[in-house]
């Protein structure tokens, strides 16, 4: 494809980020000018349904989780699907969506069934959680990173069990191990804040619904530290050089910052009065 590439004016080049998270690394690897558009310039992303409702529905089972082992019922889920609902109700993640009766309905039926699908998965009397929505930052490839873990639990047999909740689609297998990156990362952050690698992570995939489950190894988190710092190296350099290209794919169809995309006939220079706040910096926390 061929892309005519311009740059920003050296006034307004990007500063590496504070952090890094597992999604503005995934964000860098699909395309560089997106995680330019979000984490440094952060223009503003309109919210989804897809979001809203992922953040609706890992809101219920926090509330759930965080309830004595014997009232995690499934009729105590729906009153926190409930209470999650009033708590975010005038959070512009939802007031802004804008959805008609019908749209609304669809939006709680299907919030209401992923909330249900949980129970498929495991018994929340069973679970130990010793951390809900645990927010960490720890050294990674000597890189800083920071997370918002859904739940850290202690198992039967004594060992950490770090769990994510996913309320899109299943991965195919191809792309299992891309999806698991994510709470490796995390596993890698408990080792670094607590001492201990989580013997197991998991992704809890409510549409389904289905888990998918892996052992950190001494190999696999070598290999992630690794993959860490080149990454960041090469964000470095992009911001040295003022390069982030865009790499089209398939998420080109959701992405938000299409308008600004010369792979797609837009110009970056359009969104520079959108850009946030302050200083070309990662969000602070949380992140998603
Ligand atoms: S439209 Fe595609 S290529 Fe352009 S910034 Fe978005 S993801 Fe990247």
């Amino acid at each position: 494809m061929d892309v005519t590439l311009r740059r920003y004016p050296p006034a307004q080049m990007a500063s590496p980020p504070y952090a890094l998270s597992p999604s503005s690394i995934s964000s860098f690897k699909e395309c560089p000018l997106a995680f330019r558009f979000s984490y440094l310039d952060r223009l503003p992303e309109p919210s989804t349904v897809w979001t809203a409702k992922g953040t609706l529905v890992h809101l219920a089972l926090q509330y759930l989780l965080d309830r004595p082992a014997d009232d995690r019922t499934v009729d105590a889920a729906l009153a926190d699907l409930d209470r999650a609902r009033v708590a975010l109700a005038t959070d512009p993640e939802f007031s802004s969506l804008e959805l008609s009766d019908d749209e609304r309905a669809g939006f709680d039926r299907d919030a209401e069934q992923l909330v249900r699908r949980y129970f498929d998965l495991e018994d929340p009397q069973q679970v130990h959680p010793i951390g809900l929505e645990l927010r960490l930052e720890a050294r990674v490839g000597g890189v800083r990173v920071r997370g918002v873990i859904d739940r850290l639990d202690l198992a039967e047999d004594g060992e950490l069990v770090v769990s994510d909740y996913k309320t899109g689609r299943v991965p195919s297998e191809l792309f299992e191990a891309k999806s698991l990156a994510g709470v490796h990362m995390y596993a890698l952050m408990c080792e670094q804040t607590f001492g201990r690698r989580p013997a197991r992570v998991q992704l809890l995939y409510l549409s389904k619904p289905e888990m998918i489950i892996a052992t950190p190894s001494d190999q696999s988190c070598q290999g992630l530290a690794r993959r860490t710092a080149a990454l960041w190296s090469a964000i470095e350099t992009a911001c040295v050089r003022d390069d982030f290209r865009p790499h089209p794919s398939r998420l080109c169809d959701f992405c938000t910052f299409r308008p600004y995309c010369p792979a797609h006939g837009g110009d970056p220079q359009d969104a520079v009065e959108l850009r946030g706040p302050g200083t070309m910096v990662e969000p602070m926390l949380p992140l998603g």
